[in-house]
């Protein structure tokens, strides 16, 4: 059964729904494989051993009762800033630490009724702020390629999950580069759809016009057929779009032959460590074998996107986070009065990097900066948004590295500024709402240490999820770079 946790989501979903194996077994697989391994790897904040027993003998008798399930037995993990009732959804937040979500998110509800076994909630940066993990306030969550490495962020417990074998594929999201990034340091696949493709119901806002809930997977075949069953309109979310899903499972293309691909002069890979740089040279290289046209691309306003980001996410999370005040939600402290309880009750729950961006996200708000601050960055955001579509008139996707490195060590990064600035290359994605993913795609030493994995980023224009994800198999048929396991890897348990 442990080997076929390691085979495709879609495989295993043919086996239990064929009865050769039983759901149960599948989640008694996962669950075994959680209990070996999450100690050394931290990626889970709650398992749901229960609830997953309980889901995967439902899901065999509705196969007994002849439906037909898509994900039927395929072992889930969920980010811990998405709500499935009954269980805990912290954000890896004090503040949300005993908070028992009171209903399912849409898309975790999707993949449930699709046939999926929820093994639990894992580790996040607080409240999705961060890039490495290291921002949780109730965990820590380790590379399962190097222990002594980050996972990345802030996806990181949902990426590790199944880049140890212990779910086979994840829900994470991504609001400036949350799923990709991680997705690169521990040699997964990582997608972001387009902004209002996929239903952000249940999920803990953070910053609302740029979030959005997408599948972490190991390889893009099985990222694909999670996309499918989550994307499309939800009643519940005005955001979401009303436009037909085009189906990206089973999409294929054997080559990139008649594809543009563009690289993105502004993008300098020289400004990467050599060992970096020369694996995003192969990985062009690679793209042109399979019969892709390089053509060059210009991003001008792309160089503004993190300080853009670094206004509008703020700004918009001071906004979403002032519910969290000790009157309905999670921890409370009381105070003498009423305004005593809420900054008592903030103080003690949020940690540093929430606070920090509260502060400024309410600066950048207040009148008399408004204007300078949060007007200009929309319209830089605009620009930006603008350079893509002008960018997408010469080609039909864009290739660029997923982080501007490999995984760093724990503590690596102390200033927020060099954290922030590991989101460089999957920023201006998210402020114009494209669709994006990562894509292994080679390997590097970094600062003295093992040779770490790398992720390829590939964008598409607006809902063209079904070529993104095209292009993206081809590449991964081509090279594949999951495949490979770094030696490191074997201080996993297995
Ligand atoms: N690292 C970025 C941040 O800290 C992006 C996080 C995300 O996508 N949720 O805001």
């Amino acid at each position: 059964m442990s080997d076929l946790l390691a085979a495709a989501a879609g495989e295993i979903a043919r086996r239990v729904s064929s009865r050769d194996v039983s759901a149960a077994d599948m989640a008694d697989a996962a669950l075994a494989r959680i209990a070996a391994r999450d100690p050394a790897i931290g990626a889970f904040l709650t398992v749901t051993a229960d609830l997953a027993r309980e889901r995967a003998r439902a899901v065999d008798a509705r196969i007994t009762d002849g439906e037909r399930l898509p994900l039927a037995g395929v072992p889930l993990a969920i980010k811990d800033n998405m709500c499935l009732a009954g269980t805990r959804t912290t954000c890896a937040s004090r503040i949300l630490e005993n908070f028992i979500a009171p209903y399912t998110g849409t898309a975790v509800a999707r993949l449930l009724d699709a046939g999926a076994i929820p093994l639990g909630k894992t580790n996040l940066d607080e409240f999705a702020m961060g890039s490495s993990c290291e921002n949780s306030a109730l965990g820590v969550t380790r590379n399962p390629y190097d222990l002594a490495r980050v996972p990345g962020g802030s996806s990181g417990g949902a990426v590790a999950s199944v880049a140890a074998g212990m779910a086979s594929v994840s829900l994470g999201s991504d609001t400036g580069g949350s799923i990709r990034e991680p997705a690169a340091f521990c040699n997964v696949v990582g997608m972001k759809p387009t902004y209002g493709r996929v239903s952000r119901y249940g999920l803990i806002a953070f910053a609302s016009s740029l979030d959005q809930i997408g599948p972490i997977a190991a390889n893009v075949d099985d990222a694909a057929l999670v996309y499918d069953i989550m994307a499309g309109r939800d009643p519940f979310d005005a955001t979401s779009s009303a436009r037909p899903v085009e189906p990206c499972f089973g999409a294929r293309r054997d080559d990139l032959r008649g594809v543009r691909v563009g690289v993105v002069r502004e993008f300098d890979l020289a400004a990467l460590e050599p060992g970096v740089r020369a694996a995003y040279e192969t990985a062009y290289r690679d793209l042109e074998k399979l019969g892709a046209e390089l053509v060059e691309v210009r991003l001008p306003t792309a160089d503004y996107g993190v300080a853009t980001y670094y206004l509008i996410a703020p700004a918009e999370c001071s906004s979403n986070l002032a519910r969290f005040d000790g009157m309905r939600y999670g921890l409370r402290v009381e105070g003498a009065d009423v305004a005593a309880t809420y900054e008592a009750t903030r103080a003690a729950g949020f940690g540093d990097e929430v606070k920090r961006r509260i502060l400024i996200g309410t600066h950048a708000l207040s009148s008399g900066y408004y204007d300078a601050y949060y007007v200009r960055a929309q319209k830089a955001r605009t620009l930006i948004a603008a350079d893509f579509a002008k960018a997408f008139a010469s080609c039909d996707a864009i290739a660029c590295p997923s982080a501007a490195s490999a995984a760093f060590t724990f503590n690596a990064k102390t200033d927020p500024v060099s954290m922030y600035l590991m989101d460089y290359y999957t920023i201006p994605m998210s402020l114009a709402g494209i669709p994006a993913i990562s894509v292994p795609c080679g390997w590097a030493a970094t600062d003295g240490g093992p040779q770490m994995p790398l992720g390829l980023q590939l964008c598409t224009p607006l809902f063209a999820e079904r070529e993104l994800f095209e292009i993206a198999g081809a590449y991964e048929r081509a090279t594949n770079h999951a495949a490979r396991r770094a030696p490191s890897f074997g201080e996993v348990p297995a």
